[in-house]
């Protein structure tokens, strides 16, 4: 057969507009008129008969095109269309064994909305790429991969699961400023910003507005980014990360490590009875962690790591190395309790009982942190003794310092790091593929 080749053009949306996605077209719709739109992931011509996949969000679509069916200049145009463009297909379903779902759509009229004129320089239909700077540099693209859809999705559903949660245990959502005067704690390095006529930093922690607003709501929570000028390029750090923070008050620490573990069991139910789907695309099986989250002192710890001969001394946070032998003893979700005061930020709470400990803990799954809390300290004069302790400039705090003068009670919280949390479900191992548009020391764009 000769074939003419014809030249497309894009054309408009008009009155088009889409009936099913991808995930409708099943074999109960057979012979129903639809309209299905997506992007061309592959074209395969065998002559007389084309097959077009078209992608959507939920999956693909098998377009069938017969050139005794679809009469010749649609069969000629369809042949035509390039792999990544985006189209819309009107046509008649039709039971296929061997389509997606079961179910294929005959073709009776096509529109090219936009001709991809450039091939992807990575299998966009892949489940992986060697090169992820490759991948980052065209995210979009990149984000249409089943493996990240699906981690998106469970990021998605996870942050349902936690709102949800939440809004059962009595806690108000609320959102403080991420454009700050003074640091939140020391430590972690900020990012300076020009505020007008002055310096600003972009916040590190929601800590202390959270503490206040337990002033007014006694129960709070907040989901949203933290800043970190992070010295080193890791698979665990970002430089804009989203933490989930809760604080209540007349708590303590203990109370908030058992909401916390009740919180990541509820968030992993929730993703297995809604995301079952994802999680198979994923390749990984999770199966609901049992209550209670064991829970290890940091002084149990640093024995047991001088046993396995690891370098720590007490009072030192532990190292990478440490984290990793730590991670090969004790597997899953446990805690880390009891840490060295001089450790923790100057608002975390020592021990009565000794005051070098301090009533605090950061959540584990394995090697890697997701979580730190504690019970915070309730009264101004010791607040004040442990600044100036941690060499902090007390007058740059006045405004959260004044609020110790009108009756704060005993509380506690902690910080959740969603990125980090989502690695230990969705066995992502870098946690860039657990963020949309990842920032790193290297990467302010896209
Ligand atoms: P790390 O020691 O691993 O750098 P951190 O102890 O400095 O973390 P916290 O200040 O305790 O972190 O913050 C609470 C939680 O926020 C952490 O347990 C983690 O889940 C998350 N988090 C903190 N920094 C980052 C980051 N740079 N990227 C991603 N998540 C982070
Ligand atoms: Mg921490």
């Amino acid at each position: 057969m000769k074939r003419f080749f014809t030249v497309l053009s894009e054309e408009d949306l008009e009155d088009w507009r889409r009936t099913h996605y991808s995930s409708q077209i099943k074999p109960d719709l057979n012979d129903d008129n639809v309209l299905v739109m997506g992007w061309v992931s592959s074209i395969r011509d065998h002559g007389n008969i084309t097959f077009i996949m078209i992608t959507d969000k939920d999956g693909e679509i098998q377009v069938t095109a017969k050139l005794d069916e679809c009469g010749k200049i649609l069969f000629d145009k369809i042949r035509e269309v390039k792999e990544h463009s985006s189209i819309g297909v009107k046509g008649k379903v039709r039971m296929m064994q061997n389509a997606p779902n079961g179910a294929e759509v005959i073709p009776e009229e096509m529109k090219i909305f936009s001709i991809a004129k450039k091939v992807p320089p990575f299998q966009v239909y892949s489940r992986t790429v060697p090169n992820i700077d490759i991948r980052l540099d065209l995210r979009a693209i990149d984000l249409r991969r089943k493996v990240l859809r699906a981690v998106f999705n469970i990021r998605h559903n996870t942050l349902n699961a936690i709102r949800e949660f939440l809004n059962k245990e009595g806690f108000i959502e609320v959102n403080t400023p991420k454009i700050i005067a003074t640091a939140t704690e020391g430590g972690a390095a900020l990012f300076p910003i020009f505020y007008y006529d002055r310096e600003a930093f972009l916040v590190q922690s929601p800590q202390l507005y959270k503490e206040q607003l337990t002033m007014a709501f006694e129960h709070v929570f907040e989901i949203g980014p933290i800043f970190r000028a992070e010295p080193s390029r890791t698979m665990r750090h970002l430089s804009e990360a989203i933490s989930i923070d809760v604080e209540e008050i007349f708590v303590d620490y203990n109370d908030v490590i058992n909401l916390l573990e009740r919180m990541v069991v509820y968030i992993i139910e929730y993703v297995i009875k809604n995301k079952s789907e994802e999680l198979e695309v994923l390749q990984n099986k999770i199966d609901k962690p049992s209550l209670p989250f064991p829970r290890y002192s940091y002084n149990e710890l640093i024995e047991l790591l001088k046993k396995e001969d690891e370098r720590i001394e007490w009072g030192d946070d532990f190292s990478t190395d440490n984290l990793k032998k730590l991670g090969s003893i004790i597997q899953g979700y446990y805690f880390i309790t009891d840490w060295p005061s001089i450790s923790k930020p100057f608002y975390t709470k020592p021990k009565i009982s000794d005051e070098k400990l301090c009533e605090s803990f950061d959540l584990m799954y394995g090697e890697l942190e997701i979580s730190s809390g504690s019970s915070r300290i309730n009264r101004k004069d010791k607040l004040l003794e442990r600044m100036k302790k941690q060499g902090l400039n007390t007058e740059a705090f006045d405004y959260h310092l004044r609020v110790f003068d009108y009756g704060v009670p005993p509380h506690a919280g902690f910080g959740l790091g969603l990125e980090r949390f989502l690695m230990t479900f969705t066995g992502v191992e870098n946690i860039r593929d657990t963020t949309l548009y990842p920032r790193d020391k290297d990467r302010l764009a896209p």
